[in-house]
């Protein structure tokens, strides 16, 4: 599915977001930066040890990375050239500003996305694995909060690269209910 926004391109597949050749993508990440289960485990087994060290050297620098925020790093051996790691929020009930967050996590990325004057970012869908926020919901968050920073700022595209057919499905119904 894909819909236009000004000059700039949405879409919406299913798929693995380390395949991805749009020119970032953007990482489920925790605060440490060091890795973990999900796409995080999957982007640093893809793009290998360069990722790695570039996080180090940003907790070396800066510290960790508060929920919400955003850096990014090569893409090490990764078709996309960068790797913009977000901090999603834990799913905790929905009273400790989770949706807020989840908002701030997808814009801050493409803040730091438009730093590099890069054009094309894939991004996964955070927070709805481990740290469990309601998929529904989520992808509300995340479509409105990606087309309202279009509708400012235009990229080539921003993909949404879903890892199975029934998380593309909530995020298909999710943006047609915009439409
Ligand atoms: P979080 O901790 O932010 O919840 P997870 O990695 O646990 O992050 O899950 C986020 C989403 O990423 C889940 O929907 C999961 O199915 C999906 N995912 C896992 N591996 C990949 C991959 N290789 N490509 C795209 N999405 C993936």
């Amino acid at each position: 599915m894909e819909i236009t926004i000004g000059t700039s391109r949405l879409v919406l597949v299913q798929g693995d977001i380390t395949r991805a050749d749009t020119e970032a993508i953007v990482n489920a990440a925790n605060a440490s930066l060091l890795g973990g289960g999900g796409v995080d485990g999957a982007i640093h087994r893809a793009g290998g040890p360069k990722i790695l060290e570039a996080c180090k050297a940003i907790v070396a620098r800066q510290g960790r990375c508060p929920t919400g925020e955003a850096v990014v790093t090569p893409g090490g051996d990764l078709k996309a050239k960068y790797v913009i790691h977000t901090v999603g929020p834990v799913w905790s009930g929905g009273n400790r500003g989770e949706r807020e967050l989840l908002a701030k996590a997808y814009r801050n990325s493409l803040v730091v996305a438009r730093q590099k004057k890069i054009r094309s970012v894939a991004y996964p869908s955070i927070s709805t694995g481990a740290y469990r926020f309601p998929i529904e919901e989520a992808a509300r968050i995340a479509l409105g909060t990606v087309r309202d920073s279009l509708e400012e700022n235009a990229m080539a595209e921003v993909r949404f690269v879903l890892f199975c057919a029934s998380d593309l499905r909530v995020y298909e119904n999710a943006l047609s209910e915009r439409n």
